[in-house]
C-alpha cells in the first residue's frame, strides 16, 4: 500500500517536473518574444554603466573618463558631497547596516525620528514619515486616505507612481488635462458630489521641465473645497527662494494640504521618499499605509544622507540659488543659439528636436564629445516631440554648461537640427 502510493507520489514529481520543465520552456520563448518586440519597436533602454562616483564628472566603465554628465537628477551635486557621504558613514558606524524590520516591529530609530522632525520643518508642515521611496509614499497614500465615496483629480501627465497609487484606490477617478483649469474646474465641478476632493499634482513634471500653474489649482481647490497633493521630486531643495519647492516658488505653502517628494534625487540622491502634511494624516499614514506598514526601515547610511543635505540647504540657500543661475545660463545661450528648450526656469532643459533618431544619434555623438545626456522618445513622450533632456546641477562650472552648449551648436548643425 504505502510502496504503491510512493511509486505514483515519485512518478508525479517525475510528471510535474516534466510539466514544469514544459512551462519553463514555452515562459522563455513567450519572455524572448516579447524582448524581440521592444527591440523591434526601438523603445529597448539600455544602461551605461558608471565607474566612479556620481557628480558633473563621470568616468564610464570600460574607458570614457572626464565625461561631462548632464543627465543625473543630483541638482544639488549632493550625491557626493564629502559632508554628506561623512552622514553616512557615521550613521552605518552608529546604528548599523539595516534594521531587518518594518517600522512598527522593530524598525523604528531615533535618526528616523529626527529626520521625519526634519523634512517636516524643512516644508513648514505638521508632521513626515518616511517611505523607502518616493514611488512607494505615492503607492501608499490615495489608498489610505480615499474611499469609495472621494474623488481624486489628477493631472494626465503625472508621474507613473502617482498613477499607480490612483489605480490602487476605490475613489472616484477624474484626469484632467495637463495643466488645463479648463479642465480641472470642469471636473471638479462633476466632483462635487462626492465627500471629499483631492487634486493630485506633480509639482514640476519631470518631461517637460515645466511647472504646475499651483496658484491657479488652489484657487480652484478653494473654490470647489478641494484638497491639493503635489509630488515635489523635482522641486524640493531647489526650487523658491529657499529650495523648499514649487509651494515656496508660488506663494501657496499655506494653501497645499500634502507633499510626496524624494531623498533620492536633490537630497543627497542615495533613496527613500516621505509624505508631510498634516499630522492626524500622517498618523493614519503609519497605521494604513501599506508600503509602510510591510516593508523594511530606511538603512541609517540611508538616512544620514538626507538628514545631511537638510541641515545644508537649512543653513544656507547659497546652494539653490547657484544651481538657478546656471540654469539660467544654459537656457538663455541654448534659445540664443537658435534651440527650442521646454518649460521655463528649471534645471530639467528638454532641447527639443521632434524626431526619435535625430534625438538618438545627436545624444550618442554628444557622448563622443564628452558630454552625457540621454535622447528620449515615444513611447516615453509624445510621437513627434522627441527630445534631448538635459539636466544642470549647481556644481557644473560655468566652464561645463558652455562646453556643453558648444557640443550642442556643433552637433546640432552637423545633423541639420540647426541652420
Ligand atoms: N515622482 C516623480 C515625479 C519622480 O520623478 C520619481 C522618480 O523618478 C518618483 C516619484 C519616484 O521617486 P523615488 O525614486 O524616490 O521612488
Amino acid at each position: 500500500m504505502w510502496r504503491g502510493a510512493a511509486v505514483r507520489a515519485v512518478r508525479g514529481i517525475g510528471s510535474s517536473r516534466a510539466a514544469s520543465g514544459a512551462a519553463a520552456a514555452q515562459l522563455r520563448r513567450w519572455l524572448e518574444g516579447e524582448l524581440e518586440g521592444i527591440r523591434g519597436a526601438g523603445t529597448w533602454k539600455s544602461e551605461r554603466v558608471i565607474a566612479s562616483r556620481q557628480g558633473p564628472h563621470l568616468r564610464l566603465a570600460g574607458g570614457g573618463a572626464g565625461i561631462l554628465n548632464f543627465c543625473a537628477n543630483n541638482y544639488l551635486g549632493l550625491s557626493s558631497h564629502p559632508q554628506v557621504i561623512r552622514a553616512a558613514v557615521q550613521a552605518l558606524e552608529e546604528f548599523g547596516a539595516g534594521l531587518s524590520s518594518v517600522r512598527f516591529i522593530c524598525g523604528t530609530q531615533s535618526i528616523h525620528k529626527d529626520l521625519e522632525e526634519k523634512i517636516a520643518r524643512f516644508h513648514q508642515r505638521e508632521d513626515a514619515i518616511l517611505y523607502a521611496s518616493c514611488f512607494d509614499a505615492n503607492a501608499g497614500i490615495f489608498e489610505a486616505l480615499l474611499t469609495p465615496e472621494d474623488a481624486v483629480l489628477s493631472d494626465e501627465l503625472n508621474h507613473a507612481s502617482i498613477i499607480d497609487g490612483i489605480r490602487l484606490c476605490k475613489a472616484n477617478k477624474y484626469r484632467y488635462k495637463h495643466m488645463d483649469m479648463h479642465d480641472l474646474e470642469a471636473k471638479l465641478q462633476d466632483a462635487q458630489k462626492h465627500r471629499l476632493r483631492l487634486v493630485a499634482t506633480d509639482g514640476a513634471f519631470s518631461m517637460d521641465g515645466d511647472i504646475a500653474p499651483l496658484r491657479e489649482i488652489c484657487q480652484l481647490a478653494q473654490k470647489y473645497d478641494a484638497l491639493v497633493f503635489i509630488d515635489e521630486c523635482h522641486a524640493t531643495g531647489f526650487l523658491g527662494p529657499n529650495g523648499r519647492g514649487t509651494d515656496e516658488l508660488l506663494g501657496v505653502m499655506d494653501k497645499v494640504t500634502i507633499i510626496n517628494s524624494t531623498l533620492g534625487k536633490a537630497l543627497g540622491g542615495a533613496a527613500g521618499g516621505y509624505t508631510t502634511g498634516p499630522k492626524p494624516l500622517i498618523d493614519l499614514l503609519r497605521q494604513r499605509s501599506r508600503p509602510y506598514l510591510f516593508s523594511n526601515s530606511l538603512p541609517p547610511a540611508v538616512v544620514g544622507c538626507a538628514s545631511k543635505a537638510l541641515d545644508l540647504l537649512m543653513e544656507s540657500n547659497a546652494i539653490a540659488q547657484s544651481m538657478a543661475a546656471k540654469t539660467q545660463r544654459f537656457r538663455s545661450k541654448m534659445t540664443a543659439a537658435g534651440f527650442t528648450i521646454s518649460g521655463k526656469d528649471h534645471p530639467i532643459c528638454p532641447v527639443m528636436l521632434g524626431d526619435a533618431r535625430l534625438a538618438a544619434v545627436m545624444a550618442e555623438d554628444m557622448l563622443s564629445r564628452g558630454i552625457y545626456v540621454i535622447g528620449f522618445s515615444y513611447p516615453v513622450v509624445p510621437k513627434g516631440k522627441a527630445r534631448i533632456r538635459v539636466q544642470i546641477s549647481a556644481v557644473h562650472s560655468d566652464e561645463d554648461i558652455d562646453r556643453c552648449v558648444e557640443a550642442f551648436i556643433e552637433v546640432g548643425r552637423k545633423h541639420g537640427a540647426l541652420p
